[in-house]
């Protein structure tokens, strides 16, 4: 950190997906100070407990990491953060960390801020004790005009990974718009809900028709990233889809 510039940006790279997503919860606690969750979105988790890691890092220092663009593969997951100075700016990065509840009976997801201990609360839906992973990064994981320039690159250049990255681009392009910690998969729905899955991008669709922002994720080729809360979701996924 000492020898980034002011304004200057941070790659991190975690190889040990596996320990993020909760294989190990003990390595995760050891190296990232954070406990993980094995849920079908830990890659984002995942992502999000690094970030955590950097930001209170970085704090003990006065400065401040905001993510500019994230990503994740099976292999590795990576996060470019810009760094800026201040003590207020540190605080303020700071109160976007917190903790994920997670319902394992009916999938309902509550992110809650703040560093301090809370009681892990039961499910509003279904009444369930909820599970916590934390603390790790509540805020955004990618900047729109960083997104939008990398698009612009991306058209003018030779890259190597063309389709690649172009997916990827496209992808974060829709769900940098929507506003929320962790996605749903169809199959994980299904399971849950003894359904057969619809296809991710009927689910997006059919959320969209309720007025709730939906789109895909580049995390998972099977999930939907939507604001709209578990019961809407579970109405659309009970309903079956028409035609
Ligand atoms: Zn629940």
């Amino acid at each position: 950190l000492r020898a980034l510039r002011l304004g200057g940006f941070l790659a991190l790279t975690a190889t040990d997906t596996a320990t993020l997503c909760g294989v190990n919860p003990k390595a995760c606690l050891r190296r990232y100070g954070a406990k993980p969750l094995k849920t079908e979105y830990c890659h984002e988790l995942a992502v999000r407990i690094l970030i955590g890691a950097a930001v209170r890092l970085a704090a003990r220092r006065d400065l401040a990491l905001k993510p500019l663009f994230t990503h994740a593969t099976d292999h590795y997951v990576r996060v470019y953060l810009q760094m800026v100075r201040g003590a207020k700016r540190a605080d303020e990065a700071l109160s976007r960390l917190g903790y994920l509840y997670h319902c394992p009976n009916c999938l309902a997801r509550q992110p809650l801020e703040g560093l301090l201990p809370h009681t892990p609360p039961k499910c509003g839906e279904c009444g369930f004790p909820m599970e916590a992973a934390g603390p790790l990064w509540l805020g955004g994981l990618w900047h729109p005009e960083i997104v939008e320039a990398m698009l612009v690159e991306l058209s003018k250049a030779e890259v190597g990974r063309f389709r690649e990255a172009s997916n990827l681009l496209s992808k974060v392009k829709l769900e940098m718009n929507v506003e929320s910690v962790g996605y749903y998969t169809v199959d994980r729905l299904a399971e849950v809900y003894h359904r057969t899955p619809l296809s991710p991008s009927r689910l997006a669709e059919a959320l969209s028709g309720e007025g709730f922002k939906a789109s895909p994720t580049h995390f998972n080729p099977q999930g939907v990233r939507t604001e709209a809360p578990i019961s809407v979701v579970k109405k659309i996924f009970l309903q079956g889809l028409k035609c």
